[in-house]
């Protein structure tokens, strides 16, 4: 059962594991304010039930009371997010309103369709190796309108080009699958960009390899809220 017990206490969780070094570390400075960075041996599966939890609350429309002033002086010396997230810029699908977070607890990459090229895997990385996230969630969502484009096909304009360029292969994937070809596609894309997250040489691969960071797709269904975790094909080709 992870469960918050304060702004400066990440989680149950996150306390079970801090090492005897760590807590010497802190021992050593009572007086000073938890540092997230303190936090650096987390689990996956944990921060995952965090945001499952939070998004919960979410769906029941019951988000948990703020007082963002302390946790953001808190967080002035630096961060540890629990998650990064990456999900479609569309307005209707905010990661830290969707998963009921707060400020610092997760890394956020938007592009519409939830595409990554370099720059959005440079940043992924960045929080991987730099800041030790150990979960990298993949969101797509209903009625994805990039996806929606992909699907229908036909000349893009401008830059919007090379968005759908990138989703065409989950459009290819998913044609003959039953059922509704856009979100059959919106699934297809979340799996794309999954396994082009665990298959990034030679930051991600290498912590996906060694267990270090765990990646997870999920579907927003725009109706209810819910996120839904997508199976895990990690063993697919
Ligand atoms: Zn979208």
């Amino acid at each position: 059962m992870i469960k918050r017990i304060g702004s400066g206490m990440r989680c149950a969780a996150i306390l079970a594991t801090l090492s005897a070094s760590l807590l010497s570390i802190s021992a050593g400075a009572p007086s000073a304010p938890p540092h997230p960075g303190a936090a650096a041996v987390v689990d996956a599966n944990a921060m995952l039930q965090l945001l499952v939890d939070g998004n919960r609350r979410f769906v029941e429309g019951h988000l948990r009371a703020r007082d963002e002033l302390p946790r953001r002086r808190e967080l002035v010396n630096g961060q540890k997010p629990i998650a990064v997230i990456v999900s479609c810029s569309d307005s209707r699908v905010p990661p830290e309103l969707v998963f009921d977070q707060d400020l610092g607890d997760v890394f956020v990459i938007r592009t519409a369709g939830e595409v990554v090229g370099d720059l959005e895997l440079g940043s992924i990385e960045y929080a991987v190796e730099h800041l030790g996230t150990p979960l990298i969630i993949v969101l797509g969502h209903q009625g994805c309108g990039a996806v929606t484009a992909a699907v229908k096909g036909g000349h893009a304009e401008g830059h919007i080009a090379a968005i759908v360029k990138a989703i065409e292969p989950a459009v290819k994937e998913s044609k003959d699958e039953p059922g509704d070809a856009i979100d059959n596609a919106v699934r297809a894309n979340v799996r794309d960009v999954a396994r082009t997250l665990r298959a990034s040489d030679p930051i991600l691969s290498h912590f996906v390899h060694d267990g270090k960071v765990k990646v997870v797709g999920g579907r927003y269904d725009l109706d209810s809220g819910k996120v839904e975790l997508l199976p895990d094909d990690a063993a697919k080709p």
